[in-house]
């Protein structure tokens, strides 16, 4: 039966092809009931999972007794594999299997939620958040059970696999950049959530918030992601499919025009030069950064080093990447973001973030959480000084509102830099340190930010849900999430335009910088320099090309005074 579904469009382009149906830990075991003759075999296949994972912490705990490892290290492994032998567990779920038949993830997932239950009845606080170490036990040996179903199939001729989840962490979407990909759809999820952005990073069509995709899509499924519009088709017509077939090679010969304008240089009609940078999560995206000759690295999302892994990257592992990013941009800005853990961004590295935040985005998240664990801050502040003398490496601070944050942050700095003086380790001295502008409270009180730092980046995604108490990543609120309005342009024309006067350089580098629409609302705003995935590269520049600044910066003037949201939308459309 063919239908269609409506959620979010976060990455634009035309997808068709087969599902995949992939499961985010424990919400989303498969629940199925066993023949008699089958349940041997699935208690050996929990037995295997068990064995697993046991190996695995048999490696933690070598690793944890490398030197300079963390010293919790040591404890969390035995802790997790005391948990793990603990008959509750190991033996429990087995009767479970055999009394009722079910399949092993099934019986796990009921013990586990007896066990969480009688640990939330414990008085003793740190006694009752043990079933932490419990859930996160239980999805080691998920992970192991579901290892082959998790693994993304390959798909056959020239049939692209999309990727259909309830939900995915940024964590879970990152290990889509190392497999070749369709399409990717999930119910749940904003815009901006930071699962959209590495979805949109992939450069592959995209929608999100879709609500019942999941439940209602079968593996091998046909389908349609239309990621302009926010739809997708299930089971299409021949029609249907015929129509979008020939729409997407429309846009493949677009994207292909847009090829032309790789070496052209971005300078509008009157003259204007724009810099065109690219974000990158990880150092592999820097092939496709190339591609598109972006004029530098204007983010670095460094907090993608730390996902999905149980230790935090080490000093030396830290240079590496960032070394081989400085080097492979030749001299061009490379901009490294230190680390912008919390609320979304969560990783098992870094225990704190774990907890469940009352209010995980307004929480300990980025520099909060850096000046919180001042020696994991110290080791990657060494690490980017130290990758510094390898290409043009500028500092960027995430979350910044309050002076203070500003003063401790360039205090750790002097520290970093006063050790490798110490130590006589070389790194570039003139190191520039700039701070986001994503907190409405920043670009309100913008003077001491322009006083103590060398650049700014305005960080849109978070300056809108902030301004607009919005969680991005909350499909529920997502459609009052409006770069558009008037409060957000205001904030954004007057930190460009307090900064320019300032000759202090200021970049967007949130999806506004990458959504073409935008492209003349910005230049006229007075901005410069933008930073955006490197797929987005092109078209931005093919509208930058088009633009007159000057006539723009008159009409804009004009589109800041008003207040009427469709108005503004309507000359916005027309610029
Ligand atoms: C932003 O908030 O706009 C930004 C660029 O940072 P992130 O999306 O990583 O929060
Ligand atoms: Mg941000």
């Amino acid at each position: 039966m063919t239908f269609s579904l409506h959620g979010l469009a976060v990455s634009s382009g035309i997808a068709i092809g087969r599902a995949h149906l992939v499961s985010h830990a424990t919400l989303e075991v498969a629940h199925y009931q066993l023949r008699e003759r089958d349940i041997p075999r699935e208690v050996e296949r929990f037995e295997q999972a068990l064995a697993t994972v046991k190996a695995e912490l048999g490696a933690l705990r070598k690793d944890s007794a490398a030197p300079g490892s963390p010293s919790e290290l040591s404890a969390f492994v035995d802790i997790h594999a005391m948990i793990l032998d603990d008959p509750l567990l190991a033996e429990v779920p087995k009767e479970l299997i055999g009394a009722r038949r079910c399949n092993a993830e099934w019986a796990l997932v009921q013990q586990m939620e007896e066990l969480v239950a009688q640990f939330d009845e414990i008085d003793d606080s740190y006694l009752r958040e043990r079933k932490h170490d419990v859930v996160q036990v239980v999805e080691r040996i998920l992970k192991a059970l579901m290892g082959k179903q998790r693994k993304l199939r390959r798909a056959g001729g020239d049939e692209h696999l999309i990727v259909v989840a309830h939900d995915l962490s940024p964590a879970d979407t990152i290990q889509f950049k190392s497999l070749k990909i369709g399409g990717f759809v999930t119910d749940l999820g904003g815009a901006t959530s930071h699962t959209a952005i590495v979805a949109r990073s992939l450069a592959i069509p995209a929608v999100v918030g879709l609500h019942h995709a999941r439940p209602l899509i079968h593996e091998d499924d046909l389908l349609i992601v239309d990621g302009a519009r926010g739809v997708l088709i299930v089971e299409p017509d021949a029609r249907v499919l015929q129509e979008y077939r020939l729409r997407k090679s429309e846009l493949e010969l677009e994207r292909s025009k847009l090829k032309r304008l790789k070496s052209a240089r971005a300078v509008t009609l009157d003259g204007v030069e724009i810099s065109l940078q690219a974000n990158i999560e990880l150092p592999q995206d820097i092939v496709q950064v190339k591609e598109v000759e972006a004029a530098g690295i204007g983010l670095f999302r460094t907090e993608y080093l730390f996902m999905n892994r149980e230790t935090l990257p080490s000093e030396n592992e830290q240079f590496e990447a960032y070394r081989s990013v400085a080097k492979a941009m030749a001299g061009k800005p490379v901009t490294i973001r230190t680390l912008d853990i919390g609320a979304d961004k969560t990783s098992q590295a870094l225990r704190g973030t774990e907890r469940q935040a009352p209010n995980p985005a307004l929480g300990l998240r980025a520099i909060r959480y850096c000046l919180a664990e001042p020696q994991i801050f110290l080791t990657q502040l060494r690490a980017i000084l130290r990758a510094s003398q390898y290409g043009k490496v500028r500092l960027l601070v995430p979350m910044l509102a309050h002076v203070k944050e500003i003063e401790q942050t360039l205090m750790m700095i002097w520290l970093a830099k006063e050790q490798l003086r110490v130590e006589k380790v070389k790194f570039d001295e003139g190191i520039e340190v700039g701070g986001m502008i994503e907190i409405p409270a920043a670009a309100l009180a913008l003077t001491p930010f322009l006083k103590r730092l060398h650049f700014l980046s305005i960080g849109t995604n978070d300056l809108i849900q902030y301004t607009l108490a919005i969680d991005r990543t909350d499909e529920a609120v997502a459609h009052l999430y409006d770069p558009l309005h008037p409060a957000v342009l205001k904030l954004l024309a007057q930190t460009i335009q307090a900064a320019n006067r300032a000759e202090t350089p200021v970049a967007v580098c949130g999806e506004m910088a990458g959504d073409p629409l935008m492209t003349r609302l910005l230049i006229g705003m007075g901005l410069r320099q933008f930073s955006m995935h490197p797929s987005q590269v092109l078209e931005v520049k093919h509208h930058v090309v088009m633009a007159d600044a000057e006539q723009l910066a008159l009409k804009v003037g004009r589109i800041l005074r008003l207040e009427e949201p469709d108005k503004i939308r309507e000359l916005v459309e027309r610029l």
